[in-house]
């Protein structure tokens, strides 16, 4: 298990991106998520990425987020290596989570949830990573 990425929900996701920019970081891959209604940007830095997300609809769990909480982190993503084994893993460990089977993400990848409930308040995201590597 390593770090894959930090969830970052925002409002606009081009004046979030110019927030990073400034800070050095530049925009890997970009895509609309249109199962979870969010588009996003990955800004990869040492050792991890931000994943910058802006719902795009009203039934977008990030808009549902930013509106109980605002903007900020919204989750932790870990990378693991097979993603159905790590989830069967947790729930044979009695853990709540959101995705019983895992689902398409960005970039090609294979995403589940881990229900905040299990992890002291978390959102904690599994990916396994899609073929192409480093978006
Ligand atoms: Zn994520």
């Amino acid at each position: 298990m390593k770090l894959d990425h930090l969830g970052i929900a925002v409002k606009n996701l081009d004046d979030a991106i110019g927030v990073y920019q400034a800070l050095g970081l530049g925009v890997s891959h970009r895509e609309t998520v249109e199962t979870d209604e969010v588009e996003i940007a990955f800004l990869p830095f040492e050792g991890g990425r931000f994943e910058l997300l802006e719902p795009t609809g009203e039934g977008s769990p990030v808009a549902r987020f930013i509106q109980r909480r605002g903007p900020g982190l919204h989750h932790i993503a870990v990378a693991v290596s097979d993603i159905q084994r790590s989830l069967d893993d947790i729930r044979a460990r009695g853990l709540r989570v959101i995705d019983a089977k895992p689902r398409p993400g960005a970039n090609g990848s294979l995403v589940a949830f881990i229900h905040p409930e299990a992890t002291g308040g978390m959102l904690l995201e599994l990916v396994q990573p899609g073929e192409h590597v480093g978006g």
